[in-house]
């Protein structure tokens, strides 16, 4: 069952698996196949099959941005296995990650199946909420710092990579990775020792490692959530029944701003608030336009953002936004667990 392929994200060679997971009567809606990677830079992931042809033939620049994603995650010392859907199973699937591993018998024979690869699934995203965490051409080049520093024992080490792996620390295709390599040696981030065919030889220099230390200034440890949301009597409940709870089982700390006026001292506290946030809560409850510009303020700045939005108004949620997936509630417990399931899964 286990064989040798490329790694469907960045193309290196990977080992792969496609588990045979349970089809029995009247479950066949719940399940899907799901092929397992195994792959020296992006670790371990899985991905539904047709996801895995999707990307395989015509998605190569949202593999790439994936690959990318994935190896900053793994410099950041992530762990475990990743899974990654784009299919409407996805809600069925992080219930069965949290199931025990099953083992099906088959009648008269002793045959054994264990569906061992969904229970061993650690993290659970939609692509579009990992697509999402994409660098905006604003943090480019600091997440680029970041990952290219991750890997040093010693502020000196020279860093050695090919073009084709600069690639992807560098968040930048292989058409244009050599002008934004040249960049950001012309800031005066990196002062570079080498540049042959076989590769390039750099190391980060005292002003790199400057902007670094500002960085690690910033809290990527924060456990404040953000919620930008219409405070109304008729959102009162879905707040404190269904988002505080869960923002605090998650052991997060939700941050509210009634929102009176949106007059400039309000728009000022918001925005540093919304800085300091681990993550930022957007529910699109009565379509409000400070909800979805305190959400691009935040995907701005790399904060994740989670999407939240009533059943019933899921229809008026707007064309920009509607590519995010949305956690659709019908009721503020229905959100309570939905919510919970969704910060414990993306955000660390
Ligand atoms: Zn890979």
């Amino acid at each position: 069952m286990c064989k040798t392929a490329t790694c469907v994200l960045c193309a290196q060679e990977a080992s792969c698996e496609m588990p045979m997971l349970w089809k029995s009567r009247g479950m066949d809606v719940l399940w899907e196949d799901l092929v397992r990677y195994s792959c020296p830079s992006c670790g371990e992931y899985v991905l539904s099959t047709s996801l895995s042809h999707k990307l395989e033939q015509d998605q190569a620049d949202i593999a790439f941005r994936l690959a990318c994603l994935l190896r900053e995650r793994r410099l950041r010392n992530e762990g475990g296995i990743f899974g990654i859907f784009n299919d409407k199973s996805e809600e069925t699937l992080r219930r069965l990650a949290a199931t025990p591993s099953t083992e099906l018998r088959m009648e008269g024979n002793a045959a054994t199946l264990t569906l061992h690869p969904v229970k061993s699934i650690d993290r659970i995203w939609h692509i579009d909420d990992l697509l999402a965490e994409f660098p905006a051409a604003t943090q480019l080049i600091d997440r680029a710092l970041l990952n290219l520093s991750r890997p040093l024992k010693h502020p000196v080490e020279v860093i050695k990579m090919t073009l084709d792996e600069l690639r992807f620390p560098l968040f930048c295709p292989g058409d244009t990775v050599d002008h934004l390599y040249r960049f950001i040696r012309d800031s005066g981030l990196v002062t570079e020792w080498s540049w042959s065919s076989s590769g390039l030889e750099f190391l980060i220099s005292p002003r790199g490692w400057q902007r670094l230390h500002e960085l690690s200034k910033t809290p990527t440890d924060s456990r404040q959530a953000f919620v930008a949301m219409w405070f109304t009597t008729e959102t009162d409940q879905v707040y404190k029944e269904g988002i505080e709870p869960a923002v605090r089982e998650a052991e997060y700390e939700p941050k509210r701003i009634d929102l009176v006026e949106h007059n400039n001292k309000i728009c000022d506290e918001i925005i540093a608030e919304i800085r300091r946030s681990r993550f930022l809560i957007a529910d699109f409850t009565g379509q409000r336009g400070g909800v979805y510009f305190e959400a691009g303020f935040a995907m701005g700045l790399g904060i994740p953002v989670i999407w939240i939005v009533p059943k019933d108004q899921i229809d008026k949620v707007h064309f920009d936004t509607r590519q995010y997936n949305h956690i659709v509630y019908e009721s503020p417990d229905d959100l309570a667990s939905k919510l919970y399931n969704r910060i414990a899964a993306t955000i660390r």
